[in-house]
């Protein structure tokens, strides 16, 4: 079990960016692994505060945090995952805004610059990750499906290849900062860094930069991606699609893209999980006498037999015919049909008599003769 973030870091849920911050700097410093050299329960803790801090201090994600939990993508339980990934979103093991956050906090003092954590250029930066939501039908949920999303994303600028630069002249390293996207001032006990003003934390500096992108080396498009819907798919459950996030700049790998299911209300159906509910009608004679009765599905009907002496409220189980597991084809869900009883509302004179016949019969009227008049069918029908 993951802790909540608020509880790593000792703060209350209201805590103001400042509060978050400072709570996380005191942590930090106490667990940093340079101060703990060898202590794996530190080194545990200081992931944990710095997995927390990521998302807290980061609006965004705490918004998505506050909202969703640890699961933000709100993956299902047992899900599973189409596409061979992780069913949904996690924090844990994503450290590529780490350098980021030393940068911001603590500078060099324990020698950690971003450009070392990201593993390449300063400039190099993974897309961001695009969550994408969509409304699936029952019958789609039934059979799968494959849909296009349309989304706007940032795409590798096609003029420039992403390089940024017009004249395809590779970029120069920044003088500022020489390449490491932030400079550094001490106050005090800390030495801080900031973003560098001259080339705007990439640590290059492209001279002619491509018109297209104004040298970013992305831009943004609408760009329509296929998503395969699996059999069984159901309310919350999030699809990566990798790498279909926003495309990275300097060659740094994209983003994913979440698409996150919800299901379509259907008139007459309920779903719970992979079993499929729904009710029908039927007459007195028939829950009487039983009837093999062809029961309205997603798609097409059932034959359902009702046996002899069907009480009303009676919720018959047909198995298998619910919907399929996820992931698991032939696996599936059951039917329930809950049975009602219709009365009639009108009924001709034939009709009448022979209910009429029926219970005098079970005693339930008195055999006296005056009440076998058209009179009384009147007053009983009113007709
Ligand atoms: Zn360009
Ligand atoms: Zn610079």
């Amino acid at each position: 079990m993951k802790r909540d973030y608020y509880e790593v870091l000792g703060v209350a849920k209201s805590a103001s960016t400042d509060e978050i911050k400072s709570a996380y700097r005191k942590l930090a410093l106490k667990y940093h692994p340079d101060k703990n050299p060898g202590n794996k329960e530190a080194e545990e803790k200081f992931k944990e505060i710095n997995e927390a801090y990521e998302v807290l201090f980061d609006t965004q994600k705490k918004q998505q945090y506050d909202t969703f939990g640890h699961d933000p993508m709100g993956g299902t339980p047992g899900g599973g995952n189409p596409f061979g990934g992780q069913s949904s979103y996690t924090y844990s093991g994503d450290f590529s805004n780490m350098g980021d956050i030393f940068g911001d906090i603590f500078g060099d003092m324990f020698g950690g610059s971003s450009g070392k954590r990201s593993g390449g250029r300063a400039s190099q930066k993974r897309g961001e990750d695009l969550r994408y939501d969509i409304d699936i039908s029952y019958l789609d949920a039934m059979k799968g499906v494959e849909i296009s999303v349309d989304i706007p994303k940032k795409e590798i600028c096609s003029i420039c290849h992403g390089s940024g630069s017009k004249d395809g002249s590779a970029p120069k390293q920044c003088s500022q900062c020489k390449g490491k996207g932030h400079v550094k001032y001490s106050q005090g006990f800390f030495s801080f860094s900031q973003e560098c003003p001259q080339c705007k934390g990439k640590g290059t500096i492209i001279s002619n930069p491509c018109s297209e992108c104004r040298g970013e080396g992305t831009v943004k498009k609408r760009k329509t991606i296929k998503v395969k819907i699996p059999a069984g798919i159901d309310e919350g459950t999030s699809l990566k699609v990798a790498g279909s996030g926003n495309a990275g700049s300097n060659e740094a790998p994209a983003g994913d893209l979440y698409v996150v299911v919800h299901m379509k209300s259907m008139v007459g159906f309920r779903r719970n999980e992979d079993d499929l509910y729904t009710e029908i009608s039927i007459s007195f004679p028939q829950a009487t006498m039983g009837i093999e009765y062809d029961v309205p599905v997603i798609e097409g009907y059932v034959k359902v037999k009702i046996p002899p002496a069907t009480q009303p409220g009676t919720t018959l189980r047909v198995r298998e015919q619910g919907f399929p597991k996820l992931g698991r084809r032939n696996i599936k869900g059951d039917l329930y049909v809950k049975i009602n009883i219709s009365i009639p509302k009108s009924m001709n004179d034939t009709q009448k008599r022979a209910l009429f016949e029926y219970a005098k019969s079970m005693g339930e009227i008195p055999k006296d003769a005056k009440y076998q008049n058209d009179n009384f069918f009147k007053k009983i029908f009113g007709s």
